[in-house]
């Protein structure tokens, strides 16, 4: 039996009907597995149709299928399934649910991204088994963080009608997402030393499949931070001018110098004109160039290029193979498992 305090929690849990109305219809076993059917006397075998090794149950499908594990532990989660600790899908949620955190928020999170995760698994291991093709936990991974992403933004629209129209075209905050194929997303970021003007700019390119391209640590003067951010982006354009990039979305966690790019000169930013200048200057060498703003958590990659900067005396630039203090956020973010070097 469902302990109420669970139904309760996911009834609260940020996530559309539908896949609410799913999770539900797992947790009750009302699934259309092969072992229910077979049960039913309506399928042939109880074996799950990927595998072919185990009894297809719910857990099987949603935790334990050999291919699941890779989605789990390659997203948001970096979670390893335990075998022996998964008796039933209820026992589980409960579990970490509740072990997690004693604040909702963590909790409400955690909620979401699992409930996101199993979605995706079923709607992938249908289609799998629709089109008898192998289940990808890479385009899992992609499906569930672009879903999570896409939903909270439509909640942030619904709860603040006067965003602004820049603001409705960024980036989500949760997590990082990988761009449309052809588009390369360039992040940016700076630490700035307001003690000794010290900055450290950190730049890094990746593709749609969340690959690496390339990164740069550049260690630097700035008056400010935002002159600090603004000079991350004027890099951030000349590396993917120099690695012949056409199409490309830069992406920075300072709202000011996006703002800025946008148009909409802050006051006082009197001092960052030339640079400005020069990346608009930037922009027109490229096919397509955009501005995005992103969360600083879902910016973490950048933000550790720039930390790299921090520490330097001269650039540095990691083609193809990214630095090895670098791999875990990259993997976190989607570089597919093991790392692609
Ligand atoms: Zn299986």
């Amino acid at each position: 039996m469902v302990p109420p305090k669970l139904w309760k929690l996911l009834w609260k849990i940020q996530a559309p009907p539908k896949i609410k109305n799913f999770m539900w219809r797992a947790l009750r076993n009302c699934l259309a597995t092969s072992e229910n059917l077979f049960k039913r006397k309506i399928g042939r075998s109880p074996l799950c149709q990927i595998c072919s090794t185990h009894p297809e149950s719910v857990e099987h499908i949603l935790l334990l299928c050999p291919w699941v594990q890779g989605v789990w532990f390659g997203g948001n989660l970096n979670y390893r399934i335990n075998h022996l600790e998964i008796t039933s899908l209820w026992h589980w949620l409960h579990d970490i649910l509740l072990s997690y955190s004693n604040r909702i928020d963590d909790q409400n999170w955690l909620a979401t991204q699992i409930v996101f995760t199993c979605w995706n698994i079923w709607k992938s291991r249908c289609k799998a088994i629709f089109e008898h093709k192998t289940p990808s936990p890479h385009s899992t991974i992609t499906a569930t963080r672009v879903g999570i992403n896409n939903f909270m933004e439509a909640v942030k629209l619904s709860r603040s009608p006067h965003i602004t129209a820049n603001e409705r075209t960024s980036t989500s905050p949760i997590c990082w997402n990988p761009p449309n194929v052809g588009i390369i997303k360039v992040n940016v970021d700076a630490s700035w030393n307001h003690n000794n003007c010290r900055a450290g700019i950190g730049v890094i390119l990746r593709d749609s499949c969340c690959n690496f391209i390339a990164a740069k640590a550049i260690p630097s003067t700035a008056s400010s931070a935002l002159e600090a951010e603004a000079q991350a982006v004027l890099h951030g354009c000349e590396l993917a001018h120099a690695l012949a990039c056409t199409s490309v979305i830069i992406e920075s966690d300072s709202r000011g110098i996006i703002q800025c790019l946008n148009g909409d000169i802050a006051r006082g930013a009197w001092a960052i004109y030339p640079i400005l200048n020069r990346i608009r200057e930037q922009q027109t060498l490229f096919h397509s160039c955009r501005w995005s703003w992103i969360s600083r958590v879902a910016n973490e990659a950048a933000d550790l290029v720039a930390s790299l900067a921090m520490a330097r005396m001269s650039n540095e630039v990691w083609v193809h193979r990214p630095p090895s203090s670098l791999t875990h956020v990259l993997n976190k973010d989607g570089l597919p498992c093991p790392p692609h070097v």
